[in-house]
């Protein structure tokens, strides 16, 4: 299996989707609607990967469908897999087991197929603590990165960060470890600046200097309003830019689509259809994107869309 570097410079790599939002759907992962207001960040844990533990076959059969639908990289299912958030979830004393299981899982089913990824992404201690709380989301980073790379991952993917502090602190950890990190920024409320305030092209030029193999971003956009944010670090950076939108609609009011109040229960009613991925995949050597997935929202379905369109780009 070639590694990451070479396959982005022999073209656009195709990743996988959204694993939560979809596990959650069929019943394998809590999102705490039940009992608390999601997408605050001050939640009690909800959206967190024990499913690596508890229902490890319904994780095997998801990296399956990816794969089938042409992914080069399997991310292991270790968002939110800090002990930090894990332990809001009274998982904590399994964090070890579930990012080593998660590893696992992917690498068996990639079988030397596909890349496997360790996917690595905010402690949300920021969001509840603010910037005091660095040091300590930089010890549960640190930690996280250090169990992937034991666990014997390819790459990282770092995600879903708000603000560009804590991605700096996940760059720093990925290069303290020799791993190879692709970086995507997360924009809410609006794509026009992250949480602390920095423009896409400031978070891109920042992330490429931190050494991060791809820049650009994932989550809360659907692929045209994503575009933007794209073409801004586009401008930016030499590096290629990574995509992994959701397959969510969004407001002009508000760009993100956690904010919606459709999020989680109702997401069925925001749904975009899998042609705009494969319009947004056709595009993609045009608009220097060379890291395509998707991120919420986002089955096989999504995926096979974008191996679609990239295959029809001429
Ligand atoms: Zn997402």
């Amino acid at each position: 299996m070639k590694s990451i570097n070479q396959l982005l410079k022999e073209g656009v790599v195709l990743g996988d989707g959204g694993y939560l939002i979809e596990l959650e759907r069929r019943g394998y992962v809590d999102s705490g609607s039940g009992r608390e207001r999601v997408g605050t960040g001050k939640g009690s844990g909800q959206f967190t990967p024990e499913v690596t533990l508890e229902n490890p076959d319904a994780l095997r059969e998801l990296h399956r469908e990816f794969l089938r639908a042409g992914s080069q990289v399997l991310q292991a299912l270790t968002f939110f897999g800090t002990r930090e958030k894990l332990n809001r979830a009274g998982y904590g004393a399994q964090t070890e087991a579930i990012n080593g299981a998660a590893v696992r899982i992917a690498r068996e089913v990639a079988n030397g197929k596909a890349l496997v990824a360790g996917s690595v992404s905010r402690t949300q201690l920021v969001e509840r603590e603010g910037m005091e709380s660095l040091a300590k989301a930089r010890g549960h980073i640190a930690e996280q990165i250090r169990l992937l790379k034991s666990a014997g991952v390819d790459f990282l993917i770092l995600e879903t960060f708000f603000h560009l502090a804590e991605m700096k602190v996940a760059l720093e950890c990925a290069a303290a470890n020799g791993l190879p990190a692709v970086a995507t920024m997360s924009f809410r409320p609006l794509i026009t600046q992250c949480t602390d305030g920095h423009t896409p092209e400031e978070c891109a030029r920042v992330m490429a200097d931190l050494g991060a193999i791809a820049v650009g971003a994932n989550c809360e956009q659907d692929p045209q309003r994503m575009l933007t944010v794209l073409r801004n670090m586009r401008s930016a950076v030499q590096v290629p830019l990574a995509a992994q939108p959701t397959a969510f609609r969004s407001t002009d009011q508000c760009h993100s689509f956690t904010r919606q109040p459709a999020f989680p229960d109702d997401l069925e009613t925001i749904q975009v259809s899998r042609r705009d991925f494969e319009e947004f995949a056709k595009s993609a050597r045009t608009e220097g994107i060379g890291y395509i997935g998707g991120c919420c929202g986002c089955n096989a379905a999504y995926i096979r869309a974008l191996a679609d369109g990239l295959a029809e780009r001429t």
